[in-house]
């Protein structure tokens, strides 16, 4: 029976659970790629990898995301050991620079190499790569995990303020959501993009990422529900009660919550106090409004092998977990027994009480 319905929505909706479906390319110990590109006319190579470590699995897509001050930039790649030759990307930049882009190569296992070509660039500048990840499309469906007990629900419970996905202005979803309307369990992820410093920038870095998922990764919209910056705001991302795209076969019921930034080497941005609060408010109101464990907080890095939501931000989920709790019984509640001390009081005065 859990079988057929299994299959059943496996075959009506193929993309559903598809999501978080690469793996980190690597390039020794580098993880993040950066480059001086300087001022000069001309098509130029500016950048070349070399070839990076060899990723696990086999692939056809390459998606890159970074910083690209000018627009006067290409970037190809190649299988480094393949005859498919140099593969130009299909860059999407935003107009604050941030740009992802996007190769797609025959299917096959491999490292992979990199190159930037400047073709007229006005000004010197650097150009960061933050990420960049191979996987092969279409593939990641799994199993569910089942949903455990839960707590009450307080369908009463008030949300902690938070900007709509009208403020970033977010194009509709490509295809409908998903609905999942009892989540039992939150997942903490970082970015690995911008540390933003103001409302205005995580708003447009919010919309670069519903884009970079869109398009790049061909997502019905930005995985996570929630994004929190540095500087403790709270922007909806996917509306609550439908399903994510944040983590590999295990979305269901699964709350998404994401710090705008980079929380692991080399850049290894911190968490505010303002996020971490911002993030406990969330999660008490998860915890009140759905009955979800506070023990079900966990990172990606639990799910899967990633660094996310990097080694500055991973330690921080057991004080999370229980900051989660919104009412912890008083240390005494236990300790006091307050039948006990009844009959003691009436055994001292026998008259006294009834
Ligand atoms: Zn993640």
């Amino acid at each position: 029976m859990r079988a057929e319905l299994l299959l059943a929505l496996l075959l009506a909706a193929p993309a559903l659970r598809a999501g978080d479906l690469g793996d980190e390319v690597t390039f020794g110990a580098r993880r993040v790629i950066r480059f001086q590109v300087n001022a000069s006319s001309g098509l130029r190579t500016v950048f070349d990898s070399g070839p990076s470590d060899a990723p696990a699995g086999r692939w056809d897509t390459l998606l890159i995301q970074g910083e690209m001050p000018d627009p006067g930039l290409r970037f190809s790649a190649s299988r480094a050991s393949g005859p498919a030759g140099w593969i130009e990307l299909a860059v999407k930049r935003f107009p604050d620079g941030r740009f992802w882009a996007r190769g797609r190569f025959p299917k096959g296992a491999g490292a992979l190499r990199l190159r930037a070509l400047a073709d007229g660039v006005s000004a010197d500048h650097e150009v960061i790569v933050y990420s960049a990840e191979v996987f092969e499309e279409g593939a990641g469906a799994g199993a569910a995990a089942p949903p455990p007990a839960r707590g009450p629900m307080d369908p009463e419970a008030q949300a902690p303020s938070f900007h709509a996905r009208a403020a970033w202005r977010a194009l509709p979803p490509r295809q409908p959501f998903t609905p999942d309307p009892l989540p039992w369990r939150v997942t903490l992820h970082h970015t690995d993009g911008r540390y933003t410093q103001s409302l205005a920038q995580s708003l447009d870095e919010t919309r670069f990422i519903q884009d970079f998922h869109q398009n790049g990764r061909r997502w019905t919209d930005i995985a996570y529900h929630f994004v929190v910056d540095p500087l403790g705001n709270i922007i909806e991302a996917r509306p609550l009660e439908t399903l994510g795209a944040h983590t590999l076969n295990n979305n269901e019921g699964n709350v998404g919550v994401v710090l705008l930034g980079k929380y692991h080497s080399p850049r290894s941005d911190m968490p505010t106090a303002p996020q971490l609060a911002s993030v406990i408010a969330l999660g008490r109101y998860l915890v009140k409004r759905f009955g979800i464990e506070p023990a079900s907080l966990k990172g990606h890095r639990d799910y899967k092998s990633t660094d996310c939501p990097g080694d500055m931000a991973y330690p921080r989920l057991p004080e999370l977990r229980r900051e989660f709790d919104p009412a912890p019984p008083p240390a005494l509640s236990s300790a006091f027994d307050w039948d006990a001390q009844r009959a003691r009081k009436s055994a001292a005065s026998p008259n006294a009480t009834r």
